[in-house]
């Protein structure tokens, strides 16, 4: 529809336009090419990159094939629809109970085996993974470390290579706390459901997700996972579905039986989850992971991506 497809690339130009406004360059100094916080392409993919292997040695890859096969796929049909659809983008299924979901700058996008799990359909999964590629549209965690260079002590490197090391662990450090703000949280959510539902899902995938991990989390102190940063819940599940009714978001693809075939993991409850440290506040967080760090490459092509969109019952 039209209007539909108007209002997406509102959307999009709206996040390309942030994106943009972030990399002006900034006042020239003698150490700016070495120190400079605007990053080429290249030198963000390689950042990614680093948090990537960063998160893979923390918490092991799921040695499954079919299983990256497939989440690579439906990440792939989300990913499409982005203003960032030329970046590489990589799905990696991290082999641990504990629930999340990671975004790195460049395309790399992490979800957890207990997330899968957890769960379920494939608007549910879809919804996830948007919201992450709407973390890396808006370049969130490029952005956070922009604005906290000063206190982060960065400017010590004498190389650009050494800073772009320290720049890297830096970034990892901050994607484990969950640095996002609310705002971040929201831009994110914008994004994601309005990616979920052009690529033919049901957009209230992610908020039937995160009302299940609420739910699951009920009882924990400190917020875990996946809401150590984001916004309260009620309050998110309320601005994604005044979204869709605002835009209209009329996609109904939820892919029950797909995501069954394809993900047969068992959801742990959170007092079960076994923890890598003992006495975390954070038990998502802090899980337990697995020991093969190996990444599990797959390759989707553009013939299979397509093919694996016609299973879904809604086309814009
Ligand atoms: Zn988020």
């Amino acid at each position: 529809m039209k209007s539909r497809a108007h209002l997406l690339v509102a959307i999009l130009l709206l996040a390309g336009a942030s994106v943009a406004g972030a990399q002006s360059p900034g006042r020239q100094t003698a150490n700016r090419a070495v120190h400079d916080l605007n990053f080429s392409e290249q030198e963000e993919h390689r950042l990614g990159a680093d948090v990537s292997t960063r998160l893979r040695e923390r918490y092991g890859v799921v040695q499954d094939a079919a299983v990256h096969r497939y989440v690579t796929l439906v990440g792939s049909v989300v990913a499409a629809g982005s203003a960032r659809a030329d970046l590489p983008w990589t799905f990696i299924v991290l082999d641990t109970e504990g629930v999340n979901a990671f975004s790195a700058p460049g395309g790399f996008v992490h979800i957890t085996r207990g997330a899968l799990a957890l769960i379920g359909n494939e608007s549910e999964l879809a919804g996830v993974l948007a919201h992450e590629v709407g973390h890396v549209m808006a370049r969130h965690t490029i952005r956070m470390i922009q604005k906290t260079r000063v206190e982060g002590g960065l400017a010590n490197a004498a190389t650009r290579g050494a800073f772009l090391e320290q720049v890297g662990k830096r970034l990892y450090a901050v994607t484990l706390a969950s640095p996002f703000d609310r705002s971040d949280e929201m831009e994110a959510d914008h994004i994601g459901v309005a990616l979920a539902n052009h690529a033919g899902y049901a957009p209230a995938g992610v908020g039937g997700f995160l009302a299940k991990l609420a739910e699951r989390n009920a009882a924990t102190l400190e917020r875990s996972g996946m809401f150590a940063s984001h916004a309260d819940t009620r309050v998110r599940l309320d601005r994604l579905a005044s979204e869709i009714r605002k835009y209209n978001f009329e996609a109904t693809a939820a892919g029950q039986a797909r995501y069954a075939a394809a993900i047969t993991y068992t959801p742990i409850a959170i007092d079960a989850v076994r923890a890598g440290a003992p006495g975390s506040a954070n038990p998502d967080r802090d899980a337990r992971g697995g020991s093969n760090q190996a990444a599990v490459v797959v390759t989707v092509t553009a013939a299979e991506i397509a093919e694996f969109r016609r299973g879904l019952s809604w086309r814009p």
